[in-house]
């Protein structure tokens, strides 16, 4: 019986580290409001999402993250006022069980945004605390008589913690009655059949509290497994590299954020001010492996949060958002896309502007635009257009979650960057359970021919901005922005 036990608990230590084994490598940010709308309002809801799921498995993905869905005062809905139910602009708890219903059907996976750095103001557990002081509610915030940084007054002349704005309460997390609220949360959407949770500001939990942090994503890490051990958890971890490595330590997965956005990693690539292309994405792709490779990486280009990709990179270059999107695509753990992304949607500025209406087929079928946006315009053909078209954006974005549903080695195998020929090539080789495969990408203006490395006979994938990569005799073609993949 000993020798069972421990031989089942080696089992699990070598799992560990592949924690993300039975995991999803294909994962669609998706903002309910702009998406689709199904009862003619224009505002999107389950009923539209639910007949748009189609299009997000033909795409290649096997999982999405639903930003906030339940009740709130505002669009983005980032401030709760009831965890147990769906905003009514959104549909009812029914329809949401029959978007969850065939999402799984397609074999979807789907994670829910959860808030509980702060609640809104408007929460019946803020009301009855600001109400009356006696209230138990009381104790679910942190309140204080004098001014703090970080405070807002009440006009009772005491102040309370909100650290986003005054109208985000930051609830107290060391309270075991507020724990025990967010365990029957937790609970209660995964009873549901709900697989995970987006995890919003986890850095603000604890302000300025790493350790702190990491000791209630733990908690919370192990008490979501306690109830499902297969769900899905990942934090916004909004920090440097290894910032984000720390972060691992609770057992969570984390958006990998340096990837991300106009200043990140990858757009930083394509940029002018770096020379060497190839070998700056082999040190990319070693980097990250060194600092999270024994965690599941988040890779992405854009969130509701950030600039779009198109507007960071320069949307009149659709070679660039397809090489983008094929770089972020070669990359371990799992890839999470942000709607609209993948027609070149544009936005920046404001916070409405990065969430505007999915263009599907025809303007006048857009959803209203977020409240604030200042601008309306979409550079890019839409949805029903791009599917048509050989070299949309669009079928790009559909060949590299192809690709990757194919060769889990891309988002699985552990990475090693070759000796490269030329400076703006890179060669990766990924190996997993005595199976490898081999990356190449050509980052250079010019067509490139090169020796592949010994064994490699076959082209398995190709994911193709200016023409199609050629395997002959040992040589492959490989046109400029070109992806090749060898077996
Ligand atoms: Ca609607």
């Amino acid at each position: 019986m000993l020798k069972r036990v421990l031989a089942l608990l080696l089992i699990l230590t070598l799992a560990a580290p592949c924690a993300g084994a039975e995991m999803v490598d294909n994962w669609y940010e998706i903002f309910v409001y702009s998406f689709a709308d199904g009862d003619g309002d224009r505002i999107g809801d389950f009923k539209g999402l639910t007949e748009r799921l189609d299009y997000v498995s033909d795409m290649g993905f096997g999982g999405v993250w639903l930003m906030p869905i339940h009740p709130s005062p505002s669009y983005h809905k980032y401030d709760v006022t009831d965890y147990y139910a769906i905003d009514p602009q959104y549909g009812t708890l029914d329809d949401f069980r029959a978007f969850l219903a065939r999402a799984h059907e397609l074999g979807i996976r789907v994670i829910i945004d959860l808030v509980v750095n702060h609640t809104s103001n408007e929460h019946p557990w803020f009301q009855s605390a600001i109400k009356d002081e006696a209230s138990p509610y009381r104790a679910y915030y942190n309140f204080s008589a004098e001014a703090k940084a970080g405070y807002n007054q009440l006009p009772d002349g005491s102040y309370f913690e909100s650290r986003f704005v005054s109208t985000m309460p930051d609830l107290n997390l060391d309270n075991p009655d507020v724990r025990a609220e967010i365990e029957s949360i937790v609970r209660y959407w995964l009873d549901m059949g709900v697989d995970g949770f987006r995890l919003d500001a986890v850095t603000s939990y604890y302000t300025n509290n790493k350790s702190a942090n990491i000791a209630f994503l733990s908690w919370l890490n192990d008490t979501a497994k306690a109830i499902k051990p297969d769900c899905f958890l990942i934090g916004e971890c909004w920090e440097d590299l290894y910032t984000i490595a720390d972060y691992c330590e609770s057992g969570l997965s984390f958006f990998t954020f340096p990837v991300a956005q106009g200043g990140g990693y990858i757009a930083r690539i394509l940029g002018a001010d770096v020379e060497n292309k190839g070998e700056s994405y082999g040190n990319v792709v070693e980097l990250l492996w060194r600092e999270l490779g024994e965690t599941t990486m988040a890779p992405f280009l854009g969130n509701h949060d950030t600039v779009r990709i198109a507007s960071a990179l320069g949307h009149t270059v659709p070679a660039k958002l397809k090489l983008a999107a094929g770089l972020a695509s070669m990359l371990n753990g799992c890839l999470f896309v942000y709607y609209g992304d993948e027609i070149g949607m544009i936005g920046s500025e404001n916070d409405p502007q990065k969430r505007l209406g999915m263009f599907w087929d025809e303007r006048k079928n857009i959803t209203l635009a977020p409240p604030g946006t200042q601008m309306l315009e979409y550079p890019f053909p839409s949805v029903a257009e791009q599917l048509e078209r050989d070299s949309s954006i669009l079928n790009y974005y559909r060949a590299a979650l192809a690709l990757r549903n194919e060769l889990p080695l891309i988002a699985r195998g552990e990475p090693t960057v070759l000796e490269s020929p030329h400076k703006d090539v890179c060669l990766i080789e990924k190996t997993l359970d005595g199976e490898r495969l081999l990356i190449v990408i050509n980052l250079a203006v010019d067509d490139m021919t090169l020796a592949v490395p010994d064994g490699y006979t076959t082209l398995v994938g190709d994911l193709e901005v200016w023409g199609q990569a050629a395997l002959e005799d040992g040589e492959l073609f490989l046109p400029s922005y070109g992806i090749a993949l060898l077996q």
